[in-house]
């Protein structure tokens, strides 16, 4: 066999798409995960990483984070390959293995997991005239390394948990940091906003970002107009900006590609095994539907060890499959 071709290649990277990529490597495949965001864990780290989850098995309750973090601590005991920031544009059948074509290049596989979830995110963009110019520099919409913002002036846009998150993360490290939001009221956890009012951090509301102008050194000043008023603007510069506006999602991607899936209420449509209409296209999670099928985690994580040993079953016919982990543990 040719060892550059995947066994398995899990499209999306959301909670559902991890424990495929862990269970993949507890069967030993040869697996890769590809998430067009920059992060791993889908609608819970987007969405809400500060909500409480209870119905995940096992935990009395664990916030979206914890949750992210221990599938990704029990994801890379299996070392799988991780492509961030890659979006899967196209699936080709070939020969007996499929190529999958990214926005960064095309690689080879034998079978597929599509965990996509709701479509591939992206951050909801700043509408703000000139922003494009510093997209990636100054304006971000990730914090990828927290040692970025250290003794910065950094400006946080949005008024959800997850721009006050990062705003009382930000607040730790950077020299000034302002939470600007278009509402006077902020949409998070009350124990989020009370600790929110008890920090440092400056509250800009209710303004809105019109404009970015260049400023001295490498900052940027930030023109922002007062809500409901024609010519109440405020100025700030700052060295960076983190907009977290919340994200779009892509749902109709799929239908682009060359093998042609069967859908079921816009979703993939599977059997009792996983399997799409397509051999050796399973699907899993929240984008996967059956009848009677609920787009909760629990559901999606049941579903991942079917779709795995399905295709173990089809890939090496004379392996066993097994019933538990113990038997599998390396
Ligand atoms: C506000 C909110 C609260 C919720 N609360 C709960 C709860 O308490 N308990 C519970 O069980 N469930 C809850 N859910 C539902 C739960 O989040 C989903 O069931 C779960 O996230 C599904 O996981 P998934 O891995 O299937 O998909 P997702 O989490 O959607 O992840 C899919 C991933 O695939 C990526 N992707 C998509 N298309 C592509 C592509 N073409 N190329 C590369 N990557 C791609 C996306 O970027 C995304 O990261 C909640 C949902 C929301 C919105």
């Amino acid at each position: 066999m040719n060892k550059n071709i995947y066994d398995i290649t899990i499209i999306g990277g959301g909670p559902v798409g991890m424990f495929a990529g862990f269970y993949s490597g507890l069967r030993n495949a040869k697996v890769q995960i590809i998430e067009s965001l920059d992060e791993l864990g889908g609608q819970v780290n987007a969405l809400y990483p500060e909500k409480t989850i209870l119905d995940v098995a096992g935990f009395a309750g664990l916030t979206g984070r914890e949750l992210v973090n221990n599938l990704k601590a029990q994801l890379l005991t299996m070392q799988p390959d991780i492509s961030l920031n890659t979006t899967v544009k196209n699936v080709k059948k070939v020969d007996d293995f499929f190529a999958i074509e990214t926005d960064k290049g095309t690689t080879q596989s034998r079978a597929i997991i599509i965990a996509t979830g709701n479509g591939s995110f992206k951050p909801r963009k700043l509408l703000a005239d000139n922003a494009d110019k510093y997209e990636n520099n100054q304006i971000q919409y990730f914090i990828k390394n927290l040692d970025d913002f250290k003794d910065k002036q950094v400006l946080v846009a949005g008024g959800g948990d997850s721009a006050i998150d990062q705003a009382l993360m930000l607040e730790k490290v950077a020299k000034k940091v302002y939470l600007l939001h278009r509402r006077n009221e902020f949409r998070g956890l009350e124990r989020m906003v009370s600790r929110l009012k008890t920090s440092s951090v400056e509250l800009v509301t209710p303004y809105l970002i019109k404009e970015v102008q260049p400023a001295d050194g490498n900052q940027i000043t930030l023109v922002a107009k007062k809500m409901r008023t024609d010519d109440e603007f405020k100025t700030i510069t700052v060295d960076k900006m983190l907009v977290n506006y919340g994200f779009v999602a892509d749902s109709k991607a799929m239908k682009n590609w060359d093998i042609n899936l069967q859908t079921s209420h816009r979703l993939l449509k599977v059997d009792s095994k996983m399997q799409t209409n397509i051999p050796n296209v399973y699907a899993v999670g929240d984008q996967a539907n059956y009848d009677g099928k609920q787009t909760i985690i629990a559901t999606g994580f049941g579903e991942v060890p079917l779709a795995v040993n399905g295709i173990m079953q089809n890939l090496y016919p004379n392996s066993n499959a097994p019933i538990h982990s113990t038997q599998l543990s390396k």
